[in-house]
């Protein structure tokens, strides 16, 4: 049974949503559109949590809506779409109109019209039933304050559930894009899988080899660059996907012990939850950076021994205290000396300027290389060798340095300020 609710009951205020999004409703609604926003930001307003994006879904047409705003264009040519232009973002708007097989054969699963509802309702019910699940089958009206669930969605967000909207295998047949999407969406939202839809993402899982590898791309950096990295990784691993994905570190997984799958004793979820710590939807990194820490997990699989890389290994994963730990390990090999770094931060220990300077050579350095290594062509070499050929071993390390070399880098500096303040004082 479908349902109509009101927002202000579910919590929903509307100052959460972006600005330039605003600008967008409140200019389709001015000239006597109807707009709604539909899909993911729907549930995560409902679940308190920044959405990534916000979609918008109108009774305009596409033509009308570029009519509408002094910047916009039609874009996609099997699936057209408005981009409008608010400032520096875009906002995507789709037609009601030109939505009918944007998603897939959906439509010709179930025609039925759903008990009680009338022509708008129909028109809405219909575009929600293409989406992927209940959770992002949502609807909300902003200025009559009313979300149309028409899925069972509201539902499935009070049970933490990602169940398909149509029968999970006819879902996943029409597009297997939709099996990552389960797992990205489940990895974000801390949500399990309903049943029948666990079942089908194990059992069809062999099916994403049929995607383009840019589409396989777009969704693992989804994965792996929002925040939620490790819940996703655990996911594939769970469901069979990461053999297929990631072939190398599906093999450490294996090696590691199957059963070890907790962040102390693996050290790729280990580097991953310490790099969604910097990470949110609204904040992603560079694709680089997660390509960077796989090479530079395979480089501490390859070589447990080698110094340098045990020491940049705890450098990314550990907290403030073995940061300077690790630093000291680094410096001395690198440098055969023996102060130890963790004295030296302190700033009554500031006395060995030619230390300091090191230090702070060896983070400027490491900075510079970050500089070179994220430029857009070497990235996207990185990214199209991915993932046929693995990378050579240590080209990354000091991309994954850098995370936490730049706070110690402060850290030196700041202290080095303090202690020669105190000394020009007494
Ligand atoms: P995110 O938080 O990552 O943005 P999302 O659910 O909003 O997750 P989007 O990629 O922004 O995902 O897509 C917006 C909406 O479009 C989805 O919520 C879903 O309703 C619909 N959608 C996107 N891709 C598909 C697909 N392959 N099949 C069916 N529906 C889809
Ligand atoms: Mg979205």
């Amino acid at each position: 049974q479908w349902k109509k609710l009101n927002s202000q009951d579910l919590g929903i205020s509307t100052t959460n949503i972006s600005k330039p999004t605003r600008k967008v409703l409140n200019g389709l609604k001015r000239k006597g559109y109807e707009v709604y926003l539909v899909g993911g930001c729907v549930r995560d307003l409902i679940l308190k949590r920044t959405p990534k994006d916000f979609d918008i879904i109108t009774t305009a047409e596409l033509r009308e809506v570029v009519r509408a705003f002094s910047r916009c264009e039609i874009v996609g040519r099997r699936f057209p779409i408005c981009h409008v232009h608010i400032g520096d973002t875009i906002v995507e708007v789709s037609s009601f109109s030109t939505s009918g097989q944007k998603f897939g054969r959906s439509l010709n699963y179930k025609l039925g019209r759903p008990a009680g509802c009338d022509e708008k309702d129909f028109i809405r019910w219909r575009n929600c039933l293409q989406r992927d699940f209940t959770i992002n089958g949502l609807m909300f009206d902003p200025y009559a304050r009313i979300i149309y669930d028409y899925m069972g969605g509201i539902e499935d967000i009070r049970k933490a559930k990602v169940r398909t909207v149509i029968p999970a295998g006819t879902s996943f047949q029409e597009d297997c894009a939709r099996i990552l999407r389960a797992i990205r969406i489940a990895a974000r939202l801390g949500f399990s899988f309903s049943r029948e839809t666990a079942h089908f993402i194990k059992n069809l899982s062999c099916s994403i080899l049929r995607l383009d590898k840019s589409r396989i791309l777009m969704e693992m950096n989804y994965m792996l660059a929002y925040g939620s990295a490790e819940a996703s990784l655990r996911l594939l691993w769970k469901f069979g996907l990461l053999e297929i994905l990631l072939p190398i570190q599906a093999a450490y997984f294996v090696s590691n012990g199957l059963r070890r799958c907790d962040k102390r004793s693996n050290m790729l979820l280990s580097l991953f939850s310490n790099l969604d710590r910097l990470l949110a939807p609204d904040r992603p990194c560079h694709g680089s950076l997660w390509v960077g820490i796989l090479a530079f997990h395979k480089a501490l699989f390859d070589k447990p021994r080698d110094p340098l890389v045990v020491a940049a290994y705890s450098l990314v994963v550990h907290n403030g205290g073995d940061i300077l730990e690790a630093v000291n390990i680094a410096t001395r090999i690198n440098k055969s000396h023996d102060t130890s770094f963790r004295e030296l931060s302190e700033p009554r220990n500031l006395e060995n300027q030619t230390l300091i300077n090191e230090v702070m050579d060896l983070a400027a350095s490491v900075k510079s290389t970050l500089c070179k290594m994220t430029d857009e062509h070497f990235v996207s070499q990185a990214m199209s060798a991915y993932p046929q050929a693995p990378f050579s071993d240590l080209v990354f390390i000091p991309l994954a340095l850098y995370l936490k070399v730049c706070k110690v880098f402060e850290c030196v500096r700041e202290g080095a300020e303090k202690g020669f303040v105190a000394k020009q004082g007494s």
